[in-house]
């Protein structure tokens, strides 16, 4: 039987995420917050369903081995903390913010953006990423302006679990440059 694995080129084409079908009061245009952003012509109640997280399933291995070295990916990692979707379509592009107006539920390996509360015509919608397992040089830097934001997408825990790695970091390179310098003395003469 062959397998079905997604197409390189196709996966990483940005029109063919655009061409996905999304929620038609959804559009895709540019942003502050980051180069394109999710906006919707259409009031949005508080509780309501923005849309599902689509997109082709995989494992973390198969998107490392897609996207390895890429700069931008639209994956969504599912609480296995073995998947992804490789997002196709509007929500693939909804933004990250600190004080987001949508947030996400996993059900069943279904993701969904929910409304916190009411979304006016025009809005960006955003929703907060939480991301985590981070390279420790992959800053990922929040430009949303809010006024708690925290300065990075990354989950509040996991900023705390970087700076506690990037202090063991440093402590191992002074020890180990403690060890690599010659011996003796130093003071004043
Ligand atoms: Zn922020």
């Amino acid at each position: 039987m062959a397998m079905s694995r997604p197409d390189p080129l196709q996966a990483r084409s940005r029109e063919g995420r655009r061409k996905a079908a999304g929620p038609a009061h959804l559009v895709i245009s540019n942003s502050s917050i980051d180069s394109d952003g999710v906006y919707t012509t259409e009031i949005i109640k508080k509780g309501s369903l923005v849309s599902e997280y689509t997109g082709t399933r995989m494992t973390c291995d198969e998107a490392d081995a897609l996207y390895d070295n890429h700069p931008r990916t639209y994956l969504f990692g599912l609480t296995d903390g073995k998947h992804v979707i490789d997002g196709e379509g509007a929500a693939a592009f909804i933004n990250h913010s600190c004080d987001p107006n949508c947030e996400v539920d996993e059900v069943d390996g279904r993701v969904y953006i929910t409304a916190i509360r009411d979304i006016e015509p025009g809005e960006e919608i955003t929703y907060d990423y939480n991301l985590y397992d981070g390279d420790l040089e992959d800053l990922a830097l929040c430009l949303c302006g809010a006024e708690n934001c925290r300065g990075s997408m990354y989950a509040p825990r996991e900023i705390e679990r970087r700076a506690k790695a990037v202090k063991r970091r440093e402590q191992a390179a002074r020890k180990k440059g403690r060890s690599i310098k010659p011996g003796g003395r130093r003071g004043r003469r």
